[in-house]
């Protein structure tokens, strides 16, 4: 896909031979002929990419079945779970990933069905990884199979800038792992992200600053980041369906209505995004689970179990000078069906009591007889420690807790983790605000 729009000096990068040449008018490459051309101002200064690998795990699948690939094939749990993934053939028919199975084979009942080979996944989106990293040290993973990239300042390494630089990425992906890529260019994490989508598969789309605007306007308000089914909804009631409905309104009048989210969604629609690419961090997510010996059902039992797995949370939190924002309960049925059970968007918080607040009243919700074999609790989003859990006006008692906690913790590093100690906190605990 050509860019079009802005003035000056424009490059065309052939994706097939991977040469840039002055930019014509032409719709093909001069020396091969190829049409899959990009198009940038000389001198590009947009360096934060967007790579989503297309159809993933289906692709993995067809890779590694070549009899499968004209086929329409559709990853997922069986015939009684959803679609994890559909390969583009598949996509012909109408299917979409977490689609229910069934309804997925109605649409396309010749469709091949393989079940999730995660491990599999892993190890390729390791791979793909490496091959990312092997360009910048600042790769920002959000998930198996994509990930941000920053090539500010690359140039001198590669002998090339980032326009080529991804386009050789995309080749090397393609020869060495046999999966295809989708890429984003632009100057923020919002637009890369945006434009990764727009030319799928196989897609390289690059969005200049001054095309921004014009490009979001038409767009619905769900495709800024963050804004799920709730929010739309909330937006369409107040008359804001189109990106361009608030690009509309200034930026007071946003925040007035919608407060700092309102803020936070004028800056977006205007394609601004301050936020860095932060490289993946060690932990992503810290955690503790218990199976139990017995099947339980006792509330009393599984609080107590909770509390010490918070605990240890806490623990290796602190320890590692983190504080998180968000708490996921785990649960396994005895019939080994799996809930999990999510808060987040808290104050960060590092203090064992609050995981254990917050975790609870998740655990509480699914006390509904079913009997378990495992519990766990993982904290993630994590923020410096600093600064967290100092307390406020609003919420006096986080300064007490973190007291407590203080003490608690001095004592077990004089005299270990005894259960004399638990025991104190659970009791100091549980009889508070549900
Ligand atoms: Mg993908």
């Amino acid at each position: 896909m050509i860019s079009h729009g802005a003035e000056g000096a424009r490059v065309v990068l052939c994706r097939d031979c991977l040469v840039e040449s002055p930019g014509g008018d032409s719709s093909r490459c001069a020396l091969c002929g190829s049409p899959r051309l990009v198009a940038y101002p000389h001198g590009n200064a947009l360096t934060i990419a967007h790579i989503d690998c297309d159809a993933f795990y289906a692709s993995i699948e067809k890779r590694d079945n070549p009899t499968l690939w004209d086929r329409p094939l559709i990853v997922g749990g069986g015939r009684r779970g959803v679609v994890s993934t559909c390969c583009y053939v598949a996509r012909t028919f109408g299917v979409r990933s977490a689609m229910p199975m069934f309804q997925a084979l109605k649409l396309c009942p010749e469709a091949v069905v393989i079940g999730p080979d995660m491990a599999k996944y892993v190890r390729v989106g390791r791979q793909i990884r490496s091959l990312m990293q092997d360009l910048t040290p600042l790769v920002e993973p959000i998930s198996i199979d994509e990930a941000f990239l920053d090539l500010t300042g690359c140039e001198g390494v590669h002998g090339a800038g980032a326009p080529l630089t991804l386009a050789r990425l995309a080749r090397k992906i393609e020869s060495e792992i046999g999966l295809t890529v989708s890429i984003g260019l632009s100057d923020c994490k919002f637009l890369a992200k945006l434009a990764s989508d727009l030319d799928k598969p196989r897609g390289y789309t690059i969005v200049e600053r001054v095309q921004a605007m014009a490009l979001l306007a038409p767009m619905p308000v769900s495709r800024i980041w963050g804004v799920g089914k709730v929010a739309q909804t909330r937006l369409n009631n107040a008359g804001l369906r189109l990106i361009g409905d608030i690009q509309a309104l200034d930026e007071t009048t946003m925040f007035a209505r919608h407060g700092a989210e309102g803020g936070r969604l004028w800056r977006l629609a205007r394609g601004i995004d301050k936020r860095r690419v932060t490289p993946e961090r060690e932990t992503k997510s810290i955690s503790s689970e218990t199976t139990f010996d017995v099947d339980t059902a006792d509330k009393e039992h599984l609080t107590r179990t909770l509390l010490v797995m918070c605990e240890r949370v806490a623990a290796r939190l602190k320890k590692q000078q983190l504080a998180c924002k968000s708490v996921t309960l785990k649960l396994r049925t005895a019939d080994f069906k799996l809930r999990t059970r999510a808060r987040s968007g808290f104050e960060p918080t590092q203090l064992a009591t609050r995981l254990f607040l917050v975790a609870r009243s998740l655990l509480e919700k699914e006390l509904d007889g079913a009997r378990f074999r495992l519990l766990g609790v993982s904290t993630a989003d994590f923020a410096a420690a600093e600064g967290a859990d100092q307390g406020d006006l609003v919420d006096k008692d986080i300064g007490r807790e973190r007291a407590r906690e203080d003490a608690i913790d001095s004592l077990r590093e004089k005299f270990g983790a005894s259960a004399v100690v638990r025991g104190l906190a659970f009791k100091a605990t549980t009889p508070k605000r549900p």
